[in-house]
């Protein structure tokens, strides 16, 4: 791995604080890196992507590694990094040098990623992350129109990269962000997908699912929880919800 100069500011946007609000690690306390630049344009019933400000429009970075290091220091309570964007895999050594930050401190290390590139394009056998949480974006997903929609609808989905993060990563889970019964078909097709290529490398192996209601608000979470939990029980997928929005609402620094 090459050493990055810590001083030089990276295309890291958001850094600070939060209480992770979905998946499996809901309600730890984690530090947030946000990296910038997403290889998708995601729009969801009309509105772009809640993060467009690292996606449709990304920002310049503002933080630097000494920055990253600062604010673990100033947060010995804290015990987890998240990393996330944006799309955290369109920088393998930024990403390397990250998480050896993160080891150097001893904390426990989850990187959010949409899996569309693969483990083995990024990072090497030696450096893992503790848990990967994978974001598949669906059909209803895709742009209606624009530049980004054919790129965005061939690049979507991909099996091989999907399944090398969850059979390559200490705990991994899919987390599928949903708004329809269509969606839910959707999520069903790819997960068996899944499931018969990692039981082809382990049929004992997990794969974790996760739904989680779309919507950027409480009032719009609230529209589909009683739904998607059912639907949950259903189909003996996990339910999440978003704690993040429920106690600060679609604050960016929370
Ligand atoms: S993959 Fe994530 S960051 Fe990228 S456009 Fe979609 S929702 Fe936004």
């Amino acid at each position: 791995m090459l050493k990055m100069d810590y001083s030089e500011i990276q295309p890291i946007i958001d850094l600070h604080t939060c209480i992770q609000g979905e998946g499996m690690k809901v309600g730890v306390p984690h530090i947030l890196i946000r990296t910038s630049g997403c290889n998708l344009r995601c729009t969801f019933k009309g509105s772009i992507c809640d993060t467009a400000y690292s996606s449709w429009n990304p920002e310049k970075g503002k933080y630097s590694l000494n920055d990253v290091v600062d604010i673990i220091i100033m947060n010995p309570q804290i015990k987890c990094m998240l990393i996330t964007g944006g799309e955290p895999t369109l920088h393998p050594e930024l990403l390397k040098s990250l998480i050896a930050i993160g080891r150097a401190h001893g904390l426990s290390i989850s990187m959010e990623t949409n899996g569309t590139i693969a483990r083995g394009d990024v990072l090497d056998e030696d450096t893992y992350v503790d848990v990967v949480s994978i974001s598949p974006k669906l059909k209803s997903s895709v742009p209606s129109s624009g530049e980004f929609a054919e790129k965005h609808a061939k690049t979507r989905e991909n099996i091989p990269a999907i399944v090398s993060w969850i059979m390559e990563s200490k705990f991994s889970q899919l987390k599928y962000v949903v708004s329809s019964e269509d969606d839910i078909k959707e999520v069903e097709r790819q997960v068996r997908k899944i499931k018969k290529e990692v039981s082809k490398l382990d049929p004992f192996w997990p794969v974790i699912v996760y739904l989680m209601p779309e919507g950027d608000t409480e009032e719009k979470l609230a529209e589909k929880r009683k739904w998607l939990a059912q639907r949950c029980i259903d189909l003996g997928y996990f339910y999440s919800d978003r704690l993040h929005i429920i106690i600060f609402g679609d604050k960016r620094d929370a």
